[in-house]
């Protein structure tokens, strides 16, 4: 039976890229995406590591034609796209009178929009083939709101939206959609959100971690990338058929309370 290709938005840092790895260690083509400067060689090195094949394309999620021209690429070397996992995306924090309208415009466009204009682009080809798995990487902020993040949870609250649209259109073809909701996971993303605290708060990196960042999981630690790279293999599993809608925490307890 033929490899089949993933492809992950922004998986060249982070959770996606720890999410390409896992697949990549199943055997999976994979197509990298992501704005690194050092993309290339982070793919080709998991790809060498893993003697898998793959592509890497920096498009980028602002532009619907980069994303269009992304998924042609991809379907004209591996065929189709299986699995789809949108990942990319970016955060600012800031209060509402002062939130810059270009980053909420930016928020909305890569961490919900983007995901559409991918699950548009893949679907004919999922649908005609009888098989499709999409993965949206969503948030505990999906689910809860937090102070000074509007565009985010935002965003976040509408991806869920769209999953659940996605995976009623998807059932008579055997496409799946559900949304992994992380708590906090160690990554760039957090690492700049830790320092802006700390400087605004003059505090330690070590006191935000423990007083602001992990303050809503009930779990004091950052959740594994690998736990999400698990549950992302799970899903997209063959007999996966009827796990799909499902918006699924992975947030230390953050959303038992
Ligand atoms: P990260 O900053 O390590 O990675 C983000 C990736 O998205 C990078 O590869 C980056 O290049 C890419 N990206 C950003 N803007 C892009 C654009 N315009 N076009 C193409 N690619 C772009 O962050 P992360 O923490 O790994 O975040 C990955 C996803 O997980 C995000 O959707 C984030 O909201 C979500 N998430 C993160 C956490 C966390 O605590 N880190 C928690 C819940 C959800």
């Amino acid at each position: 039976m033929k490899n089949k290709t993933v492809l992950i938005t922004g998986s060249t840092s982070g959770i996606g890229l720890g999410i390409a790895e896992s697949f990549a260690e199943k055997g999976y083509n994979i197509v990298f995406n992501g704005l690194e400067k050092d993309g290339i060689e982070i793919s080709q090195n998991i790809s060498n590591k893993y003697n898998i094949e793959h592509l890497f394309f920096p498009a980028n999620m602002l532009y619907p034609e980069q994303l269009r021209e992304m998924v042609k690429l991809s379907v004209e070397k591996f065929g189709v796209i299986d699995i789809l996992i949108n990942n990319a995306g970016i955060q600012h924090v800031s209060p509402i009178e002062e939130f810059p309208e270009d980053k909420w415009d930016n928020i909305i466009a890569i961490n919900l929009t983007s995901a559409f204009h991918l699950i548009k682009a893949v679907w004919k080809e999922m649908k005609s083939q009888n098989f499709g798995r999409i993965i949206n990487i969503a948030s505990a902020h999906g689910l809860f709101a937090s102070e000074y993040k509007s565009a985010y949870v935002s965003a976040k609250h509408g991806i869920i939206g769209l999953t659940k649209t996605v995976a009623l259109e998807g059932s008579p073809f055997n496409i799946t959609c559900n949304a992994i909701c992380p708590g906090y996971v160690k990554t760039p993303l957090v690492d700049m959100q830790i320092l802006d605290q700390a400087k605004h708060h003059n505090l330690s990196p070590e006191k935000v971690i423990s007083e602001i960042i992990l303050k809503k999981q009930s779990v004091k630690e950052f959740v594994p990338i690998k736990l999400i790279a698990d549950m992302a293999l799970l899903l997209v599993s063959e007999n996966s058929t009827t796990l799909t809608g499902s918006v699924i925490p992975i947030d230390g307890g953050w959303s038992a309370q």
